[in-house]
């Protein structure tokens, strides 16, 4: 069961973590308000409701994860959002950042390889808020070439290497933000296209997220 109700006590959790997020170090302000205003314990089950509001990555079923809140904002300060951008997303998981990224009015392209959180997704009362949302089921490593090229794309799964596909649909100008392989980690990466189609390349801090995997799963894998 989904909660439905966004009460004074979530209202007042919110704001607790959205001081801690700035605290560790998030500054941009179009991305703490959309923290702010985004109630992420709709996005969790009810059985959560008392701890959807800690900087913490949480169970969505099908053996993936709601992104911590913190990861949340890292990504989308990276990427550099302005509102009626074209930002494709892989890895809609729980919805939560592709909420985000709506909020900021961006125009949000989202796809999911796992087709029952994507069934889940279509029924979730919250997302008919954002007509600027759309939302895909297939494999991200092959991008969305009939809505290419983008301002900016978010990869929100662990990826083995650089998916050749979403280069080639951005923008000139256009960044992708995306977590690499590093031992048992990923390493953030943003590259930005260049006028010339070559890219530049910058580093930033370790995280831990579920595997990018390739094609598109149709059952439960039973975790
Ligand atoms: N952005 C999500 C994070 C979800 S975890 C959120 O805010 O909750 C990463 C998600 O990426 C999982 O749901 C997983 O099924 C999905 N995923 C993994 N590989 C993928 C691929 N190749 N294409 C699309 N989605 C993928």
């Amino acid at each position: 069961m989904r909660p439905q109700e966004d009460t004074y006590m979530h209202k007042g959790l919110r704001k607790t973590l959205v001081d801690e997020v700035k605290r560790k170090g998030i500054r941009n302000e179009q991305v703490l308000s959309a923290l702010l205003a985004i109630p992420r314990h709709f996005f969790l089950d009810s059985a959560f409701d008392k701890v959807a509001y800690e900087d913490r990555a949480f169970p969505i079923g099908e053996g993936q994860t709601i992104s911590q809140p913190y990861t949340v904002a890292y990504q989308t300060e990276l990427l550099d959002v302005h509102p009626y951008e074209k930002v494709l997303e892989i890895g809609t998981g729980s919805a939560y950042q592709a909420s985000v990224l709506a909020e900021m009015k961006a125009q949000v392209y989202t796809i999911e390889r796992q087709k029952k959180l994507f069934d889940q997704n279509k029924l979730f009362a919250y997302l008919r808020k954002y007509p600027n949302l759309k939302m895909f089921y297939g494999d991200g490593f092959e991008g969305l070439p009939t809505y290419a090229p983008f301002d900016k794309i978010l990869v929100t799964a662990a990826a083995p290497r650089v998916p050749e596909k979403l280069l080639e649909q951005l923008k000139i100008g256009g960044y992708l933000v995306i977590p690499v392989d590093e031992g048992n980690l990923q390493r953030m990466l943003r590259l930005r296209k260049l006028p010339d189609n070559s890219f530049h390349e910058e580093k930033f801090d370790l995280f831990s997220f579920v595997p990018m995997l390739e094609g598109k799963q149709n059952h439960s894998n039973g975790i």
